[in-house]
Parts: structure tokens; C-alpha cells; sequence
């Protein structure tokens, strides 16, 4: 079973971002994330502060716009929309979730598609499922990049993704779809996940279930991605039973240091322009 070190993956991506940057410096650019955070929320909180700490040390700019929950929408658009006419920010990512009054997606919606580091725009949402170049979310463009370090073939290939959420599930379905894979897609009324899985070249989990595959559900020498981040008996695990799933799996990644490792590399690529996906 080969381990599909995540951390290896983020590396490469780190010394190509950095170049990158110093790039634009020798040319007097310097470029800018900027991240807004409203509210409270605690993991939003501890998210932004280390997306600010990485995207630093990579030589991108990071200033943290915060708020108070009571901010009011019209203020939140104002700021972004002089966030997109300033030539210096390339990217702006906005902390989710945002407090209730606010309506998420119209925030979303105000950032300029070429600076929307999350891919959360309809636009760029659209984009993806349309098959025209888009900025897509980190997470599934981490799990791309894991495939294509490791030279994971996915044309012809049975690919099973396991969860559709927005975010995660359903453009990671899209991006395997733009590679010529077949591709399934299960949730909650998958009848049969275990025969559906069994099938799977490539079996993607995007859950929020600890252990919920196991070996049974795994063909031999599959390769198994696990995007799930669960907390049990105070140990991060993902959604993959990994030690039983690496002894019938060809590939597998660890839950720490996996597809989490790849996610905020992918922001910074996307900050500076380097990964939208064309089909
Ligand atoms: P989500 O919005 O809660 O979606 C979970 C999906 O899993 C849903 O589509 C749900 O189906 C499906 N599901 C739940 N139970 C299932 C079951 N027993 N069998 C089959 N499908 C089932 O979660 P998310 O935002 O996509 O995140 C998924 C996981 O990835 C979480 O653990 C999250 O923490 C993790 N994550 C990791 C990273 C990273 O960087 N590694 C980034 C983002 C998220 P229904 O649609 O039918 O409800």
C-alpha cells in the first residue's frame, strides 16, 4: 500500500506558489490576500489566523478584515467591492458561516470572480459545471492535486465520491467527471453504498463520519482519498477505517496529514491565479 503523503504534496506546491511570488515582486507587485471574518465563530477565528500565518510565510500579503456580528450587509459589500477595484488584492476569501442575518451568498456573490480564492461565486460555480476555466474550492482541488502528484490516472476509470455537498462533494465530482472518469456520486439515499463503492477505482470519502469505510467496501488495490476531518476520543481521524482499508487499498491518505495538508496551498495557488481549472 503506497501512503499518499499530503504534507509531500503541499511542499511542492509551496516552493511553486513561492516562486511565483517572487516573481511578481522582481516586478514591484506586491500581492494581497485578504481575508474578512465576521462574528465569533471560533474555528472562523482560528482559520483566518492561519491562513493570514501561511499565506505570509509563502511572501503573499495577509490582512484579516474583522467585523462584528451585527455588521450590516450593504457595509460588508462596500468593503469587498474596494477590495476588487484595488489592484493589489488578488484574492479575497470570505470566513464562513457569517452570522444568519446576513444573506451568505449575495456576500459571496460582491467578490470579484478573478479574485474569489474559495470558488464560491455562482459564477465561478457555474463556470466549473459548465467545463469552462473556474476558480474552484481548495478541498477539492487538493484532492486533484494529491492525484496528479502521485500520477493517478483517472480517464476510463471508475471513480465513487461519497458526499455532495457544495463545497466539497459535488465540484470534486465535476473535476473527476472534466478527467473522463465514470463517476458515481453517493449520500444519505445511496441504497447499497458498499456494492457502489466496490466498483470504485478510486473511492473519494467527504463525509463527516468516522470509520464509515471499511474494508469490505473497498476493491483491492482501489485508491482511497479521505477528505473527512472528525474529532473521536480527542484524535483527528477521517472518514476511512485506515489501518484495515490499507490492507486491501493500493493507495491511501492519512487522516492527519492528508487532503487537509493540500487545502490552504490550494487558496494561496488560487490568490495568485495559478490553478483555475480548464477543461
Ligand atoms: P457536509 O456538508 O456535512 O456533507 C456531508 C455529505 O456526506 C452529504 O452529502 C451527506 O449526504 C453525505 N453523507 C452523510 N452520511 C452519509 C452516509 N452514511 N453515507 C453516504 N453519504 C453520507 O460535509 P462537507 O462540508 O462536504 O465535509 C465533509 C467532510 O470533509 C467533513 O468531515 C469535513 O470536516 C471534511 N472537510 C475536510 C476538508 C479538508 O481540508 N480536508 C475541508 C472541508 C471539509 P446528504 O447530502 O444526503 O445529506
Amino acid at each position: 500500500m503506497k501512503l499518499l503523503d499530503g504534507r509531500e504534496v503541499a511542499a511542492f506546491h509551496r516552493s511553486r506558489i513561492e516562486r511565483r511570488i517572487a516573481e511578481l515582486q522582481k516586478g514591484h507587485i506586491q500581492p494581497k490576500l485578504v481575508i474578512f471574518l465576521v462574528g465569533g465563530d471560533k474555528p472562523s477565528a482560528m482559520y483566518a489566523a492561519s491562513m493570514q500565518k501561511t499565506a505570509r510565510s509563502v511572501g503573499l500579503q495577509a490582512d484579516v478584515y474583522q467585523y462584528e456580528a451585527a455588521v450590516q450587509e450593504a457595509e460588508l459589500i462596500a468593503r469587498i467591492e474596494q477590495c476588487n477595484a484595488d489592484s493589489s488584492v488578488f484574492g479575497i476569501l470570505l470566513m464562513m458561516p457569517l452570522p444568519p442575518h446576513l444573506d451568505a451568498q449575495s456576500v459571496v456573490n460582491a467578490i470579484r470572480p478573478d479574485k474569489d480564492a474559495d470558488g464560491l461565486t455562482d459564477c465561478n460555480v457555474a463556470r466549473l459545471f459548465t467545463g469552462r476555466p473556474a476558480f474552484v474550492p481548495c478541498t477539492p482541488q487538493a484532492v486533484m492535486a494529491i492525484l496528479d502528484y502521485y500520477g493517478v490516472e483517472l480517464a476510463g476509470k471508475e471513480v465513487v465520491v461519497i458526499g455532495r455537498s457544495a463545497v466539497v462533494g459535488k465540484p470534486l465530482a465535476q473535476l473527476c467527471l472534466a478527467r473522463n472518469a465514470t463517476v458515481t456520486q453517493c449520500h444519505t439515499g445511496t441504497a447499497d453504498l458498499k456494492a457502489v463503492t466496490r466498483r470504485g477505482d478510486v473511492v473519494i470519502a467527504a463525509v463527516g463520519k468516522a470509520g464509515l469505510v471499511t474494508a469490505d467496501m473497498i476493491k483491492p488495490g482501489a485508491v482511497v482519498i479521505d477528505v473527512g476531518i472528525n474529532r473521536v476520543d480527542g484524535k483527528t481521524v477521517g472518514d476511512v477505517a485506515f489501518d484495515e482499508v490499507a490492507g486491501v487499498a493500493g493507495a491511501v491518505t492519512p487522516v492527519p496529514g492528508g487532503v487537509g495538508a493540500v487545502t490552504t496551498m490550494m487558496v494561496l495557488a488560487n490568490v495568485i491565479g495559478g490553478t483555475t481549472h480548464s477543461m
